[in-house]
């Protein structure tokens, strides 16, 4: 799951690069380098060996073995040029044991004459099995009796265009000019049992023959060890240091107020509910961050209905009786409405202010509402990202609170967080910044939140509310339609809702589009008598929110609908869940559909539909889905089958997390990591810093956010 493997080019390294072409000009090759994120001599000595070959000793010719690699000297006894199917070079070559055929596809003159029958060569490369015997496809070829090479040869990722050779050279030279001294103490690194840099370091660029190569190309070997580490020391160090810049920045403290006056008690007492324990610790640890004078960062992680939504409002209650604003803000429109309608009703009940806003706003509106957010007549603003990537003025915005944030991607969240860093900039409290609550109903394991989310502050609502029946989850095959349409009608009977989910169209959004209005045509008709509705992306916002009340309302038995109703949405009396061809859907993506049914006391059913043949994968996905319906359990397998990367949306952002240690894998070493990285930067700070520069150069941005 380490990210250097992602970065295997597909091209072959070309062996011969003509002169002239562009690899051969400087500009050529330092462009190469860089493709291959090679810039620096650091970045050099951290270019690790994908594989090595062993060609400290020569072997028989008569011993070569099919995909074995063989380095071998002889003669050549043969050399021909054909051109049927193809031009090709062919050649056998001779030992005193046996003989080999080489051939290549491509060559240049210079090649015909190396082939000359009756000279001396040495060639190695992989043996395969040809028309006539073993053979070696573009083999290389060097010198015949030229010292034998002490170390294991590594072999590099490259790109075309990029000479093995050339690469080692580079490496070799980096070797000698960059520094490989410890950034560690010895005594620290003894304790630890780590190899010294230096020595990991030479020994995976260049291993002697008696090194384990099962070990280095699984990266357990010591050297290896030594490298994850470090790694991983200087992440934990850098994300150490951008929670103390955090610390350093300033924030309007909001303590509690005097019960009296309290908008938060007030709103508590409203409740038609009573909070859960989980609730109330989480809600008390987001009020003790925002009563402190730097900004909170905290994420709020909670399942599906385990009622986020509450907490976030009590959170704004807490910054609004101090007289300042609170913004809320989610991925898509009808989510964000969901929150406008809760939000405002609250606000309503406590003589509040609530503004709307979003890019499908009518000019006047628009103008009237930013016109609210500006004077600080409007205390609570909900909306979709649009809003303040539109630069909205506030009049003093105190927190900032930012629904399924795992939605927008890793690199979206950083923007959005400087955005709102920004937001105040202008505002009634110069200097001082907004705190910040980021919510998300996919649990971030653990250790993923140790690795990359080291600077939030976590709470995590663990429990749900009560009087909840589990829903029942059942993998339907697609051909059970009619049984499935009839289950419909009874949930329907017996006073519940359903919705319908349409299958997802990856490559098409109109024929998804098309799907969606097909299934509701063929359910309107099937199901006479009951009211199906229909949602979709391409509804104006304002269709969008008529659906969605009147499905609230009760006024639409069925909703029939594609992924935008994937978040967020609130409709308890809902009880029945269809979705069409289950086994495209990612696992999050199921279990957030899922989730909007058994939000009420109403016993709940999820039919998952799938069509046949099912990959090994979907089958796992659908597998999973039918054993739990913990969110964090699905959130486990989740990241198993997808990986770090696209599991935390920084697939697109194109930027490695970790490139060696893979955060799970070296979860022993992450904990030792985090413990030094607090030893070090207390005290031996300049350690710390020594350490976070070799390792770090260029990433930080990335991570501190
Ligand atoms: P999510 O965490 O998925 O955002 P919501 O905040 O939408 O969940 O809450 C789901 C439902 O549970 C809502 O209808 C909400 O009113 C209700 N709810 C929240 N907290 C409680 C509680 N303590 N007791 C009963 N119902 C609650
Ligand atoms: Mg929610």
């Amino acid at each position: 799951m380490a990210y250097p493997k992602a970065q295997i080019l597909k091209s072959k390294p070309s062996l011969f690069v003509k002169k002239g072409s562009k690899a051969a000009r400087p500009g050529g090759v330092a462009a190469l380098y860089e493709k291959l994120g090679l810039l620096t001599p650091t970045d050099f000595l951290l270019h690790f060996p994908l594989r090595y070959e062993d060609e400290t000793c020569l072997q028989a010719i008569g011993s070569a073995r099919p995909y074995a690699s063989l380095n071998v000297e002889g003669e050549v006894t043969q050399a021909d040029v054909t051109y049927r199917p193809r031009k090709y070079l062919t050649a056998k070559l001779r030992d005193d044991s046996g003989e080999i055929a080489l051939r290549w596809i491509n060559f240049y003159p210079n090649q015909l004459q190396q082939m000359q029958v009756g000279k001396r060569w040495r060639v190695r490369g992989e043996v395969r099995p040809g028309f006539n015997g073993l053979e070696m496809v573009h083999p290389r070829v060097s010198r015949p009796g030229a010292p034998l090479p002490n170390t294991l040869t590594p072999v590099y990722p490259s790109t075309e265009g990029l000479t093995q050779k050339a690469i080692r050279a580079r490496i070799e030279a980096a070797l000698q000019a960059a520094d490989i001294d410890d950034t560690l103490p010895d005594s620290i690194r003894e304790r630890l049992g780590l190899l010294p840099f230096g020595q990991a370091i030479k020994s995976l660029h260049r291993p002697a023959p008696d090194a384990c190569v099962a070990d280095l190309e699984q990266r357990t070997h010591p050297a290896w060890i030594r490298v994850k580490f470090d790694e991983l020391l200087a992440q934990q160090i850098s994300l150490a240091d951008a929670r103390e810049a955090r610390r350093q920045k300033k924030a309007q403290p909001l303590p509690k107020i005097k019960k009296s006056e309290s908008l938060v008690e007030q709103m508590l007492k409203s409740l038609p509910f009573e909070l859960t324990a989980a609730q109330k610790r989480v809600v008390d640890e987001i009020h003790a961050d925002m009563a402190l004078d730097f900004p909170m960062h905290r994420l709020l992680q909670g399942d599906v209905g385990s009622g986020k939504t509450v907490v976030a409002a009590l959170a704004a209650m807490r910054a609004v009786e101090h007289g300042k604003q609170a913004v809320v803000m989610a991925p898509t429109e009808i989510l964000a409405e969901q929150h406008f309608l809760k939000f405002s009703a609250w606000a309503q009940a406590l003589g509040l202010q609530c503004v709307w806003l979003s890019s499908g706003l009518s000019a006047p509106i628009k103008r009237k509402n930013l016109a609210a957010i500006a004077s600080g007549q409007a205390q609570l603003i909900v909306g979709t990202q649009a809003l303040i990537q539109q630069g909205v003025n506030f009049f003093d915005l105190g927190l900032v609170i930012v629904d399924e944030q795992h939605r927008f991607g890793v690199s979206q969240r950083l923007a959005l967080s400087h955005k709102a860093e920004q937001a105040n900039a202008t505002a009634l409290s110069p200097g001082l910044y907004p705190h910040q609550l980021t919510m998300s109903a996919t649990p971030i394991p653990r250790t993923l939140a140790m690795t990359f989310f080291a600077d939030l502050d976590v709470s995590v609502i663990d429990e749900r509310p009560p009087g909840r029946t589990p829903i029942k989850t059942k993998l339907v095959s697609a051909n059970r339609r009619e049984e499935v349409i009839e289950g419909v009608r009874q949930a329907v009977t017996e006073g519940g809702q359903v919705y319908w989910v349409c299958p997802l169209v990856e490559e098409s959004e109109a024929l998804e589009l098309q799907t969606a209005k097909d299934t509701h045509a063929l359910l309107t008709q099937a199901l006479a008598g009951l009211t199906v509705g229909l949602i979709h992306g391409r509804l104006s916002s304002q269709d969008k929110a008529a659906v969605m009340h009147a499905f609230s309302a009760g006024e639409l038995a069925v909703l029939v609908a594609t992924t935008v109703i994937e978040v967020g949405v609130d409709v308890p009396n809902a009880s029945l869940m269809v979705i069409e061809h289950a086994e495209r859907f990612g696992l999050a993506q199921l279990h957030q559909l899922r989730g909007r049914v058994g939000r009420g006391s109403r016993e709940s059913i999820c039919l998952l539909l799938f069509e046949k043949p099912l990959s090994q994968e979907a089958q796992t996905r659908l597998k999973a889905m039918y054993e739990t319906d913990d969110g964090f359990e699905i959130a486990r397998r989740d990241l198993q089958l997808r990986g770090p990367g696209e599991f935390l949306g920084a697939r697109q952002s194109g930027l490695a997390l970790l490139r060696f240690a893979d955060f799970e894998a070296d979860a022993q070493w992450l904990a030792q990591a985090q413990d030094l990285a607090t030893e070090l930067r207390q005290h031996q700070p300049e350690v710390a810093q020594k350490h976070k520069d070799r390792w770090m150069q260029g990433r930080e941005a990335f991570l501190n956010g």
